[in-house]
C-alpha cells in the first residue's frame, strides 16, 4: 500500500479511526484501549520518543567503537552457513573507501541483499583483525535510489509510539502518516497569526505535523511548545471561565471599620501575626466587594488559619449574614467548634455544631432555627451542611479541605447562593497546583507560624533501633506526656506485611507499654466512640492513641509530643507532614520517629527529606517531583483535563504565559462569542463538556 500512489483518503477529525486505510474493527478495537476513537484522538496520540536521520558519514572516516550511518554500494554479498551462528557479509562501497559489513544469524538476508544495491547501515563501528567493521547494523535497502537520502531518513525517523500488543509502533505510524499529511486543511488555528507571531508560537497543524514527523529537533521543539501551550491554554481558560461566571454573580459586601476590626481582634487572646493581619486584608477587601470571594488559604498546621477564618466570620456576622463552616470529617468539625467556642465564650454570636448524631425533631429545630436565621455560625461536615440546611441569609462559606483537593464541593455549593468563599488548605501547595488545581481561586498564605510553639525533631527509626525507640517513648511517657502511634491500616492485610493499629494496640499495651493506657482510633469507628477516645486524650486519661490517620484531621493536645509513624514508606510525604503537625502543638520539644523497615534507596531519599526539613513548601514541591501532580490529586475528579503533553513542573513558564493569555481572553470575552475565538469556544466546550460557565453567561 503506497501512499503516495492511492487516492488520498477523505479525512476529517472527526472520523473514526476504524475507517481509516489499514484499520478495520479489529484494529480499531486496539486503538480504542488506547483511548483513541476520532481522527482527532489519533492526530493527538503523540510518539513517546522521535529518532532523527543520522547524518551519513563517509566510510574513511568511521572510527572503531563510534555509531555511525553509512551510505553505500554493495560491492559483494556471502553467506557463511558453517559458522554458528551463520554469518552474512556485504562489502559496502562509497566514493571513499570500502568497509565490511556483518549480520550474525543473518542467513535471511540472502534473499534480501544482493551486489548493486545501495545500502544504508546505522550501527556501531567495531574492529575485527586489523579491520574496521559494521556489525549487525540496522539497515535499509534504498529502492529508488534517486529518492535516495530522503527515503532513507525516513526509514531511520519520526516517532515511536506507545504501542501494544498486535500495534505496534510501526503500525501507528504507517496509519497516522496520510492523516498528518492533511493536518494542515484538516486542523482549525485556535489563535490569528499575530497572536502566535507575538508568543513565538508556530500554526497548531505545523504542530501536529512536525510533533508526528519532525525533520529536525527544531521541529520537534517548536511542535512540542505549541502544542503544550494550546493544552495549558485551554486548561487556563476553563479555569478562568469558571471563575468569571463566579464573579459574574453578585455578592453581599461586608465592609470592616475600625470599630469592628477592633471588636473582632479584641476575641483573641493574643496579637495577631503579621502574617495573620496581611492575610485577613486580602480577605476583608475581598468581603468588602459585591463580587464573591473567592479564596484559597493557605498554611501549616499551626499556622493560625482557624483564627483567621474566625475573624472572617465575625465580619460576616457583624453585617447579619450567617456564616458556614464546613470540615471533611465529624472530629475535624467538632475540633473547629472547639476552638470557635473558645474565642467566643460570653459572646452574642449564636452558633452551633451539627453532628451526624444529631437526629429527629432535635435536628429538625435546629434546622429551623437557622432557617430563620438565628443561628449566626453553623459548624458541620461538608456532608451534612450540602444535604437539607436552608439559611436565611448566607454570607460566607469556610471550607477546609485539610489535605484533600476539594474542588468538586465548591463547585456544588454555588448553586443559588453567592456567598463569599473561603477555601482553607493545610497542605503548602505547590505554585505549579495553585495554578491548576487551585486555578480559579485567589490565594493567601501564612508562611510563619504564631510564636511559642516547640520544635520538632524527625528521627528515621529502622529495625535494629526499634527497642532503643520504644525505650526512648518510655522515659518521655514517665514524664508525662503523651504519644501518638500512626499506622497504615486498621487490621493487617493478607500477607501480613504492614503493621497494622490494631494488632500493634494490642502488642503496645500488654507487652511494650503494659503501664500506661494505650487506647486504640479508627474510622472505622463510630463517631460517639471516637469522641470518647478523644476526649480521654484530651484530658490526658490515654498516655498513648494508637491510630490510623484519622488523626491527621485536627487534633490539637499540645502535651503530645511524641509521634511514631509505622510504616512511614507508606505514606506520602505530604501526608507525613501533615501528621507531624499534631505535634509540637506545646512549648516543648517534639519527637518524631518515623518507623520503617523498607530499606531502598527511595525510602530513604524521602524520609531524610523529613528529617532534614519542617518547612511545608519544600515538601510539598519535593513530593511533586518524586510523585508528580497525578499522585498528589487526581485531575479527573477535579474536572481538569489530563495533560498528554505538557508537565505543569517542567513546563511552568509555559502554564504561566497561558494562564496570563487565559485570563485575558476570558476578560475580554468571557462567552468567547467573538469571531476569532470560536475554534477555542470549540475545543473548550469539548475539553470541559458543557458546564464550565462558558455557556451560562452568553
Ligand atoms: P491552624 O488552624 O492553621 O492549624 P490554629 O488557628 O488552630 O492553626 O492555631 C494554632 C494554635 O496557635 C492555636 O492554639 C492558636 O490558639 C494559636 N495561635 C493562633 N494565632 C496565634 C497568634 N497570633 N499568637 C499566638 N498564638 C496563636
Ligand atoms: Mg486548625
Amino acid at each position: 500500500m503506497d501512499s503516495k500512489t492511492a487516492k488520498p483518503q477523505n479525512i476529517e477529525l472527526s472520523m473514526p479511526v476504524q475507517y481509516l486505510k489499514g484499520v478495520g474493527p479489529a484494529k480499531a478495537k486496539l486503538f480504542a484501549e488506547l483511548e483513541v476513537h476520532t481522527v482527532e484522538d489519533l492526530l493527538e496520540y503523540y510518539p513517546r520518543d522521535w529518532i532523527f536521520a543520522p547524518k551519513t558519514t563517509k566510510i574513511d572516516q568511521i572510527k572503531p567503537g563510534v555509531e555511525v550511518t553509512v551510505q553505500g554500494l554493495v560491492e559483494s554479498t556471502d553467506c557463511i552457513e558453517y559458522r554458528r551462528p551463520a554469518m552474512f557479509e556485504v562489502y559496502l562501497s562509497d566514493d571513499t573507501d570500502v568497509v565490511r559489513v556483518i549480520w550474525f544469524g543473518g542467513q535471511y538476508l540472502k534473499n534480501q541483499i544482493e551486489p548493486g544495491q545501495m545500502l544504508i547501515a546505522s550501527g556501531k563501528v567495531t574492529v575485527y583483525k586489523h579491520q574496521r567493521q559494521l556489525t549487525n547494523p540496522k539497515f535499509k535497502i534504498i529502492e529508488q535510489p534517486e529518492a535516495g537520502p530522503e527515503e532513507a531518513k525516513e526509514y531511520f525517523s519520526g516517532g515511536v509510539y506507545p504501542a501494544r500488543k498486535n500495534l505496534s509502533s510501526g503500525q501507528i505510524k504507517k496509519i497516522i502518516r496520510p492523516v498528518v499529511e492533511q493536518t494542515q486543511s484538516l486542523v482549525d488555528d485556535f489563535f490569528p497569526p499575530d497572536y502566535l507571531k507575538k508568543r513565538n508560537l508556530i500554526p497548531r497543524g505545523s504542530a501536529f505535523q512536525w510533533i508526528h514527523q519532525p525533520k529536525n529537533e527544531d521541529q520537534l521543539r517548536l511542535a512540542k511548545r505549541r502544542l503544550k501551550y494550546d493544552e495549558l491554554s485551554l486548561m487556563q481558560l476553563g479555569l478562568a471561565a469558571r471563575r468569571y461566571s463566579v464573579r459574574s454573580r453578585g455578592a453581599p459586601p461586608m465592609s470592616r471599620d475600625e470599630k469592628i476590626d477592633t471588636r473582632i481582634r479584641k476575641r483573641f487572646p493574643f496579637l495577631l501575626t503579621e502574617d495573620q493581619s496581611s492575610v485577613i486584608d486580602e480577605i476583608t477587601a475581598d468581603m468588602s466587594g459585591d463580587v464573591p470571594m473567592n479564596r484559597l488559604l493557605q498554611g501549616d498546621v499551626g499556622s493560625g488559619k482557624t483564627v483567621v477564618a474566625l475573624y472572617a466570620a465575625l465580619l460576616a456576622v457583624a453585617h447579619k449574614y450567617q456564616v458556614a463552616i464546613m470540615a471533611p470529617t465529624e472530629v475535624l468539625a467538632e475540633q473547629h467548634f472547639i476552638s470557635i467556642e473558645r474565642y467566643l465564650r460570653k459572646s452574642k454570636v449564636s452558633r452551633t455544631l451539627i453532628t451526624g448524631g444529631l437526629t429527629g425533631l432535635k435536628r429538625k429545630a435546629l434546622l429551623t432555627e437557622i432557617k430563620q436565621g438565628r443561628i449566626d455560625i453553623v459548624v458541620g461536615t461538608v456532608a451534612l451542611l450540602q444535604k437539607d440546611i436552608e439559611f436565611n441569609r448566607l454570607g460566607l462559606v469556610i471550607i477546609d479541605e485539610q489535605h484533600k483537593f476539594g474542588v468538586e464541593q465548591r463547585g456544588r455549593l454555588r448553586k443559588d447562593t453567592q456567598p463569599h468563599v473561603l477555601v482553607m488548605t493545610a497542605t503548602p501547595i505547590p505554585r505549579t497546583l495553585a495554578m491548576t488545581a487551585f486555578g480559579d481561586l485567589d490565594v493567601s498564605i501564612i508562611r510563619h507560624s504564631p510564636p511559642g510553639r516547640g520544635t520538632v525533631v524527625t528521627r528515621w527509626v529502622d529495625k535494629k533501633d526499634r527497642t532503643k525507640a520504644y525505650e526512648f517513648i518510655r522515659q518521655r511517657l514517665k514524664a508525662k506526656k503523651q504519644a501518638f502511634f500512626v499506622y497504615p491500616r486498621v487490621i493487617a492485610d493478607d500477607n501480613g506485611q504492614v503493621r497494622a493499629a490494631t494488632d500493634e494496640c494490642k502488642l503496645l499495651s500488654k507487652e511494650i507499654y503494659p503501664e500506661f493506657n494505650v487506647a486504640l482510633l479508627h474510622g472505622k469507628m463510630t463517631s460517639e466512640q471516637k469522641k470518647t477516645v478523644m476526649d480521654d486524650f484530651r484530658r490526658g486519661k490515654t498516655d498513648l492513641l494508637v491510630s490510623t490517620v484519622v488523626i491527621e484531621v485536627g487534633v490539637d493536645v499540645p502535651n503530645a509530643t511524641i509521634m511514631v509513624i509505622e510504616g512511614a514508606d507508606r505514606f506520602g510525604l505530604a501526608q507525613l507532614h501533615q501528621l507531624r503537625g499534631r505535634i509540637g502543638r506545646g512549648q516543648s520539644k517534639s519527637y518524631c520517629l518515623l518507623f520503617c523497615d523498607n530499606q531502598s534507596e527511595v525510602a530513604a531519599n524521602r524520609l531524610q527529606v523529613m528529617e532534614r526539613t519542617n518547612d511545608g513548601f519544600e515538601i510539598a514541591e519535593y513530593d511533586l517531583r518524586l510523585r508528580g501532580p497525578g499522585e498528589m490529586f487526581s485531575t479527573r475528579q477535579h474536572g481538569l483535563p489530563d495533560l498528554k503533553i505538557a508537565n505543569i513542573i517542567d513546563d511552568f513558564e509555559l502554564l504561566n504565559m497561558a494562564r496570563k493569555d487565559a485570563f485575558q481572553i476570558i476578560n475580554a470575552d468571557p462567552a468567547l462569542r467573538q469571531t476569532q475565538h470560536q475554534n477555542l469556544r470549540r475545543a473548550l466546550i469539548k475539553k470541559f463538556g458543557k458546564n464550565i460557565g462558558l455557556v451560562d453567561i452568553g
